[in-house]
């Protein structure tokens, strides 16, 4: 999910997980000690998400002085957006593997998650978005949702709306999410609940707006206690680009079809359906998937079995037109245009 450029609303730079307020992030050393003692490991692998990267070297020497001499640390500078993008090659290869600023998506005993919790106070924000969601006299249902950097409050924010008369509907999601309330970019079935208006707590717009496009019938609310705003999603602009890419795929013949190998991204069958029912369709595998990485191959147009954000949130900056599989679907008269739906990711790795 890099080089992004003008369309920058769901850049995951800009959902909290970055330096720029000078927060501190709780990166339980402590815990991270006891489990290096307990196994007795030698090599610790390091992987932090993009934001946080510049933090690693110090973390690494926060550990270095309280482990035993003997452990070594090291830090993986694999590109990294989510517990789907595990560094593989570091985690095989070291006794403990942590993973800094997600929560799990599976659980393994290799590897410890420091989901990094926020320490911004989301109330003074929260009190801020009563004035967009509706009146509880009127409609006192509200969804609320998170992410797993604002999860450690969660039961406040519940007693919080609770306390001014809402009645909050809160939902576990799929096994791809941990935690009740929690959304992924790619994944928002703890929103599939009974209210039509949605209470998102967190920083940045990706997540809500992906939100808003995967349950277009509820108004979503963002409340970003990192930015300090409130707005209310407004999916119009995301639409139009994702009509305007399956129109220009529409004319293509040769399709490449993305296979992305990350350990979380993975959707294999879906990617040999397409190929096995295609004659001009090529799968190509990939880890990061990038237009740099792409434009070397002649074709017409690629699906993304991949990260369904690198296509909707980067698809612009490729060279040709980048769809989900939906829309490929579309794209290729399979599926009426109408047909056109948000692209969720579910299961774990
Ligand atoms: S696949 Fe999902 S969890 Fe992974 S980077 Fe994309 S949106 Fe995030």
């Amino acid at each position: 999910m890099s080089n992004r450029s003008d369309y920058s609303e769901g850049d995951l730079r800009n959902t909290g997980m970055s330096l720029r307020h000078d927060r501190e992030w709780d990166y339980e050393l402590d815990r991270i000690i006891e489990t290096i003692e307990e196994r007795d490991a030698k090599t610790v692998g390091l992987q932090f998400p993009e934001g946080l990267k510049r933090r690693g070297p110090a973390v690494a020497d926060d550990l270095r002085a309280l482990a035993p001499d003997d452990v070594t640390f090291m830090l993986s500078g694999q590109p990294c957006y989510g517990a789907c993008d595990l560094d593989t090659y570091l985690m095989r290869r070291t006794d403990v593997f942590v993973h800094f600023g997600h929560s799990p998506m599976k659980d393994s005993d290799k590897i410890i998650y420091v989901p990094l919790f926020s320490n911004v106070d989301p109330f003074p924000i929260m009190e801020e978005s009563l004035e967009e969601l509706a009146d509880p006299a009127e409609d006192p249902d509200v969804g609320l949702v998170t992410t797993a950097q604002h999860m450690n409050r969660f039961d406040e924010m519940v007693e919080w709306l609770e306390e001014r008369d809402y009645e909050v509907h809160t939902r576990r999601g799929d096994d791809r999410l941990t935690h009740e309330g929690q959304v992924l970019g790619c994944n928002y079935a703890s929103a599939d609940i009974d209210a039509e208006q949605v209470l998102y707590v967190g920083g940045g717009k990706f997540h809500p707006l992906g939100l808003a496009m995967e349950h277009p019938d509820k108004n979503v609310v963002i409340a970003d206690p990192v930015n300090n705003v409130v707005t209310v999603a407004d999916t119009e602009q995301f639409m139009k680009q994702r009509y305007a890419s399956v129109h220009k795929a529409m004319d293509a013949e040769k399709w490449g079809v993305i296979f992305c190998t990350k350990i979380g991204q993975g959707r294999w069958e879906q990617a040999q359906e397409i190929v096995e029912n295609n004659d001009d369709a090529y799968l190509i595998t990939m880890d990061e998937v990038t237009p740099d990485r792409l434009r070397n191959f002649a074709m017409d147009a690629f699906v993304n079995t991949g990260c369904p954000r690198i296509t909707t949130d980067d698809g612009p900056q490729f060279h040709k037109p980048m769809l989900t599989p939906g829309e490929y679907e579309i794209a290729v008269g399979n599926e009426p245009l109408d047909a056109l739906e948000f692209d969720t990711f579910h299961g774990t790795w």
